[in-house]
């Protein structure tokens, strides 16, 4: 067996821990004589992992009492429609748009409503986090939405916008648990798991327990509700029972590795690795303004299709796998999740050095 360093945007790098402990588990789990896909969501030993999933999660992100999680389906995609059904009260809401993720969302929100862009870094292609402290905030907007992190673009907002005083919604698919949050500054907080978490299949939902209302846009489907799956428990219907129990053992590393303040300064030394070398090198260069790097999504480029393709390929022969940026943008990009080892990146980085020295 042999592994790669896998930079994968998502679906992407899990800890190999958990892996091999999911493997031991697959065909008997825990003297059930069966594995966790196999058996009833409704049974005790499921009940006690998706219940001990949840409080391992409300322990590492200290979520108060007064918000629910829901491990919900649909992936991150599914709530840029479920966020104005169930919060549109006024029909109204402001987005602001960082990228291809938040203009997605901005988008589908028009179809309930007015969803007012209130600001943009499109013009400079979504380098950089717009300054958000005076923003045009509607009077009567439900809420203010966001996309925390940039997975294409490897943009991350370093403080929140001042939203004057209404609701903030998050989109943090791409830096859930990379580091420590203050759950109280959000209405709702959500991601796909697939970049951070775990598998593909599940979305956590951390959503403040006043804005679970049966007050939705009319037409909203059941399973679109918030309050049907925060009154069952995330246990309406069958939920994605495999992929909640791989998250669960996520968190249980997660708390080994000393939680979330822990994984923040072990994510900055990983990241500072290849920014600093991003910013020495003559051949490569990272695309976005400094102060607004993501600590999960390192894009960079040579300047050279070429060459950038060169690399890539080369990279894939070494050992590093899925360095290609995103169709929209080219170049390269570097994802360097909770999951990749520290020294995934140190070898990255000297595999760089050899190519620039060879590609001078
Ligand atoms: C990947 C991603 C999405 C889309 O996720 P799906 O689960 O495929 O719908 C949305 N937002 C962000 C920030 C992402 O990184």
């Amino acid at each position: 067996m042999s592994r790669v360093y896998n930079f994968s945007a998502g679906p992407a790098v899990l800890p190999e821990e958990v892996l091999k402990e999911a493997a031991e588990e697959m065909l008997d789990y825990q003297g059930t004589g069966m594995s966790v896909m196999e058996m009833s969501h409704r049974s005790k030993v499921y009940d006690d992992i998706i219940k001990t999933a949840e409080q391992d999660l409300r322990d590492l992100m200290n979520i108060p009492d007064n918000y629910k999680v829901l491990f919900l389906q649909g992936g991150a995609s599914q709530q840029f429609a479920m966020i104005p059904m169930n919060l549109m009260k006024n029909k109204v809401a402001d987005y602001i748009v960082t990228g291809q993720w938040a203009k997605k969302a901005w988008q589908e929100a028009q179809k309930y409503g007015t969803a007012n862009k209130i600001a943009s870094s499109e013009d400079k292609t979504f380098s950089y986090i717009p300054d958000c402290s005076d923003l045009p905030i509607s009077e009567d907007a439900d809420y203010v939405y966001i996309c925390e992190n940039n997975t294409i673009y490897g943009t991350k907002f370093k403080t929140l916008p001042n939203t004057k005083g209404k609701t903030l919604v998050a989109d943090v698919s791409s830096c859930f648990l990379s580091e420590p949050v203050d759950v109280t500054k959000y209405g709702v907080i959500y991601g796909g798991v697939q970049k951070n978490i775990g598998p593909a299949g599940v979305v956590i939902v951390i959503i403040r327990e006043d804005l679970i209302t049966e007050d939705v846009l009319p037409g909203t489907p059941t399973m679109l509700t918030y309050k049907t799956h925060a009154d069952a428990q995330s246990l309406y219907n069958t939920p994605p029972a495999y992929g909640i129990y791989i998250c669960g053992k996520v968190f249980k590393w997660l708390k080994k590795q000393g939680g979330l303040e822990k994984m923040k300064e072990y994510n900055e030394k990983k990241a500072k690795i290849l920014y600093d070398f991003l910013d020495e090198s003559k051949l490569f260069k990272g695309t976005v303004v400094k102060e607004d790097r993501s600590l999960m999504n390192v894009p960079f480029v040579t300047g050279d299709k070429d060459l950038d393709a060169k690399f890539v390929a080369e990279a894939k022969e070494n050992g590093f796998e899925n360095l290609k940026g995103h169709r929209s943008v080219g170049g390269m990009r570097a994802s360097i999740y909770n999951a990749m080892p520290i020294e995934g990146v140190e070898k990255l980085v000297e595999f760089m050095k050899k190519f620039e020295a060879e590609n001078a």
